[in-house]
């Protein structure tokens, strides 16, 4: 089950992996966007790591709570109140110290909800819920198909990693991209590249 180390593992990797990737994603945001994704990523995770070394957590989702609050008062673009509001919102629904993978999937599709109702993004818009909703579609199958937590987040991974890859032809229409209107297309979104990494991160400290 998910416990409250591996959130706060989870974190830490993802903090880790943010920072190893930062020129990648401010490369993909230079071409469609104002360049900063890698720094907002960076200084924000980077934020959340801290916090994560000296707090206690009563539950698995006050860990995404604490570090969806710390992305929202850290990161200035336009990803740390999204970002922020994934993270604390599926943490508002883990309020024990640990959560069967069953509760983590429906924490995180809170999470995806809540961020399509502030930033009003649809499958396709080129974002990173193009890498969020397939991850938790290919978590739902698998666990559907009997997988344990391990199998599921490695499939999650997996298919984040593709919904990024797969927003390089789309046009995008919303964020600072779609500014750009048809010349953002040939690009990898980075929002969605920087959730697959996210999504790397749990199945890093899952497996
Ligand atoms: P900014 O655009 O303010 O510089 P970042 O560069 O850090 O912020 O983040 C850009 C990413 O945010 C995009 O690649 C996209 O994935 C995501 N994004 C932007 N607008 C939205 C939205 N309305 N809904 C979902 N994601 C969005
Ligand atoms: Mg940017
Ligand atoms: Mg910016």
């Amino acid at each position: 089950s998910v416990t409250i180390d591996l959130a706060r593992a989870w974190m830490r990797a993802a903090a880790e992996s943010m920072d190893e990737h930062a020129e990648e994603l401010t490369r993909l945001d230079a071409a469609i966007g104002d360049g900063d994704h890698g720094s907002n990523m960076r200084r924000g995770f980077s934020a959340v790591a801290g916090k994560l070394a000296d707090t206690d957590f009563p539950s698995v989702g006050s860990v995404l709570t604490l570090s969806g609050r710390t992305l929202i008062s850290t990161v200035g673009g336009a990803s740390g109140p999204l970002y922020g509001t994934v993270l604390r919102s599926a943490g508002k629904r883990l309020t024990g110290s640990t959560a069967s993978p069953g509760e983590l999937l429906d924490a995180l599709r809170d999470g995806m909800e809540a961020v399509r109702g502030l930033g009003g993004a649809q499958v396709r818009d080129k974002t990173m819920v193009d890498a969020l909703a397939p991850a938790l579609a290919a978590y739902s199958a698998a666990l559907e198909d009997g997988a344990d937590l391990g199998a599921a987040v490695g499939a999650a991974a997996r298919a984040a990693g593709e919904g990024a890859q797969a927003t390089v032809p789309m046009t995008a229409r919303k964020g600072r991209a779609s500014y750009l209107g048809e010349r953002s297309r040939g690009h990898q979104d980075p929002g969605a590249a920087s959730t697959a990494l996210l999504f790397a991160a749990l199945a890093s400290v899952v497996g």
